[in-house]
């Protein structure tokens, strides 16, 4: 029987404990322990949350039985993705009743979508923080200390955590996600992002800068510009007389500034096809593709990827900037949820079929080796089998080289829910996202094939999980090749030559030549 996969953004990092190396555990007066749950940006946020606590001197632990403090930074996208989070608080409130001094914090979107009525549900959670509040963590855990239940679920039009540096140690050393901007305006229908994580707002792009120079510098070899919408990045110039400090609190101000206008000006919907009224900008603005190319600039060593772009905001410019540097990866996550423009228009996601198709095509020629993935949402509401083989026969126009497929949750408070019947059965959503699972298979498998016998720079990140004798990297396009160390001293971060010699559906076997 084929497996069915309803895939999370990364679902071997789910549930995942982040813990920054601490050299000497007793600077520290208290442990935490932090895990978490959903999309990248979440991930990067833990890291955010365990820079302030350390500050605060609470060191992490990546053993839950020797934490004072345990967080869950949540998930709310699918309804799937909260009952694994309550399911988890189930295990720690056992813990809890077991050591009595214990505090459990739930964190992020879950937080911000349920607020004081976790604390109400959820009887032993001590600690209720939204993803704009993770500064006042520290004072929440003192007023919890004291007796009061601690919780913070405001949003912030400001907050983009510009000024902290993130701890890294749970990743490679090589590769890492850089995020440029919080929340989103877009109002799909479908999604609670716009609730959970508040208004769209962009960090400003020097301490972006700096941050990526910090990076390379410490010995990193690609960055991940991440946002829900990374194309309408908008943010402050580099001031000349600012380059290379750090940013200030009169940048923020002015960031602040800058994005309440182009708040403003974003706030009436695109109609399909329409062009960004943004384009020409607000004057002395960094778009996306200005940004993109300062990062590019820091290095040709340094390779560039973002994550997501919302097809109706990227540019030609982007395009364009990305065919222009070698170290700006070729390769696209250009979600499109549905392939028919009735359901397109009830998911408010502001472009039409054709329009997606002319996006597709105008990204193929100009950078003619870019990989593409998507999003695609099985089982919308009203979807008929007609929606459904619209879908994927735009699965096979785009041929994708890999895709994360959902069926539809319906999330309460969102326009969908409000609006439209979610009527389309468990059984017919889970038949269609079984359809769209083994299109996508194939094409993934189409891909790496159309792959063999080509020669791709490969940036080695680690050693393969299945064998100590085989490297495992990305080429640009973001595929995953693994190869044998053969007899010369590479180490991950180099860059190597690899050819395609054999390729499974998920990966791509090679050679060094
Ligand atoms: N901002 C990104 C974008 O627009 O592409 C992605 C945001 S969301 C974290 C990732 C994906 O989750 C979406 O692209 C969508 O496919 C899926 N998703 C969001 N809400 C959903 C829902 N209610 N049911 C099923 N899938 C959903
Ligand atoms: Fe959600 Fe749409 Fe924003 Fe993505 S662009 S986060 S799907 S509202």
């Amino acid at each position: 029987m084929f497996e069915l996969i309803s895939k999370v953004h990364d679902e071997t990092r789910q549930g995942e404990a982040i813990a920054p190396l601490v050299e000497d555990m007793a600077t520290y007066y208290r442990r935490f322990y932090i895990e978490s749950y959903g999309c990248q940006m979440n991930f990067s946020d833990s890291e955010i949350v365990a820079s302030i606590l350390n500050k605060e001197g609470f060191g992490a632990t990546r053993d839950v039985e020797e934490a004072d403090l345990i967080f869950l930074n949540t998930c709310s996208i699918r309804e799937k993705a909260e009952q694994t989070v309550r399911k988890r608080l189930t295990e720690f409130r056992k813990l809890k009743k077991l050591r009595p001094g214990l505090l459990i914090g739930v964190l992020g979107c879950m937080a911000e979508r349920l607020k004081a009525k976790f604390l109400e549900e959820e009887k032993l959670v001590d600690i209720v923080v939204g993803p704009d509040a993770y500064r006042a963590l520290p004072k929440l855990i003192v007023e919890v200390d004291g007796g009061q239940k601690g919780i913070n679920v405001l949003l912030s039009r400001e907050e983009t955590y510009a000024d902290i540096s993130p701890v890294r140690l749970n990743s490679n050393g090589i590769t890492a996600f850089v995020s440029i901007m919080r929340g989103c305006n877009n109002m799909c229908s479908f999604c609670v992002v716009p609730f959970t994580r508040g208004r769209e707002r962009s960090r400003d792009a020097e301490s972006i800068i700096n941050e990526c120079k910090d990076l390379f510098e410490a010995g990193y070899k690609e960055v991940t510009l991440l946002g829900q919408n990374v194309d309408s990045y908008y943010g402050l110039p580099l001031a000349p007389s600012n380059r290379g400090g750090t940013a200030n609190t009169q940048n923020q101000l002015k960031q602040e500034t800058f994005n309440n206008n182009k708040d403003a000006q974003t706030s009436q919907s695109l109609s399909a096809g329409e062009a960004s009224p943004i384009g020409g900008g607000l004057e002395g603005a960094v778009t996306f593709a200005m940004l993109l190319e300062m990062v590019a600039l820091i290095s040709p060593e340094l390779r560039v990827r973002f994550s997501t772009s919302h097809p109706k905001d990227i540019t030609d410019e982007v395009l364009h900037t990305m065919a222009k540097y070698d170290n700006i990866c070729n390769y696209i996550h250009l979600p499109l949820q549905s392939g028919s423009t009735r359901v397109l228009q009830l998911m408010n996601r502001s472009y039409t079929r054709e329009w997606y198709m002319a996006k597709v095509d105008r990204i193929k020629e100009i950078i003619p080796d870019c990989g593409i993935s998507s999003d695609v949402i099985a089982g919308f509401c009203t979807e008929t089998e007609e929606d459904h083989q619209d879908t994927m026969k735009m699965m096979e126009y785009a041929q994708y080289d890999m895709s994360y497929m959902f069926f539809y949750s319906e999330r309460p408070g969102t326009l969908a829910e409000r609006r439209y019947k979610d009527d389309v059965s468990l059984e017919v959503k889970k038949r269609r996202l079984q359809e769209i699972v083994e299109v996508q298979n194939k094409l993934s498998l189409k891909s790496n094939q159309n792959d063999l016998g080509k020669e791709f720079k490969v940036l080695i990140e680690a050693t393969s999980k299945r064998s100590d004798f085989d490297w495992m990297g990305r080429n640009s396009q973001n595929k995953v090749i693994v190869f044998p160390k053969g007899i010369q001293n590479h180490k991950p971060g180099d860059y190597v030559q690899v050819k395609v010699k054999d390729c499974t559906q998920a990966t791509l076997l090679g050679e060094i030549v």
